[in-house]
């Protein structure tokens, strides 16, 4: 299962992998990332996008934002998961959010449990 992560944080990237590493080496799951929400696009146009099962879209990113990259993803890629990841869990960002299509919306610090759970169990 590969999984893409979008966030401008570089962080992210070591946070992931340190908290997926079993995962990752028993090749149960894959991790890729983009740090922008335009670097995401070009990434789900160059991969066979059927690979992808979910999308976590930090939302406020400079230039486009999550909310871009969601509407984005759900006009042309409609059947993929898109979870949305903020540090603020406001009600104006969660309902926008949903109707644009979100499947999901965590707030940072993330709850790796949580995420797990929406991973493997869908
Ligand atoms: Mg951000």
């Amino acid at each position: 299962m590969k999984v893409l992560i979008v966030d401008d944080e570089l962080d992210v990237e070591q946070l992931y992998r340190q908290r997926f590493r079993k995962e990752i080496k028993s090749g149960l799951l894959e991790l890729m990332f983009a740090f922008s929400a335009t670097d995401a696009m070009s990434l789900l146009e160059e991969l066979a996008p059927m690979d992808v099962i979910l999308v976590l879209s930090d939302i406020n990113m400079p230039g486009l934002t999550g909310f871009d990259l969601l509407k984005f993803t759900k006009e042309k890629y409609p059947h993929l998961n898109v979870v949305m990841v903020s540090a603020y869990g406001d009600a104006e960002n969660m309902n926008k959010a949903s109707s644009l299509g979100a499947s999901g919306f965590l707030v940072k610090p993330i709850d790796f449990s949580i995420l797990k759970e929406k991973i493997f169990t869908g």
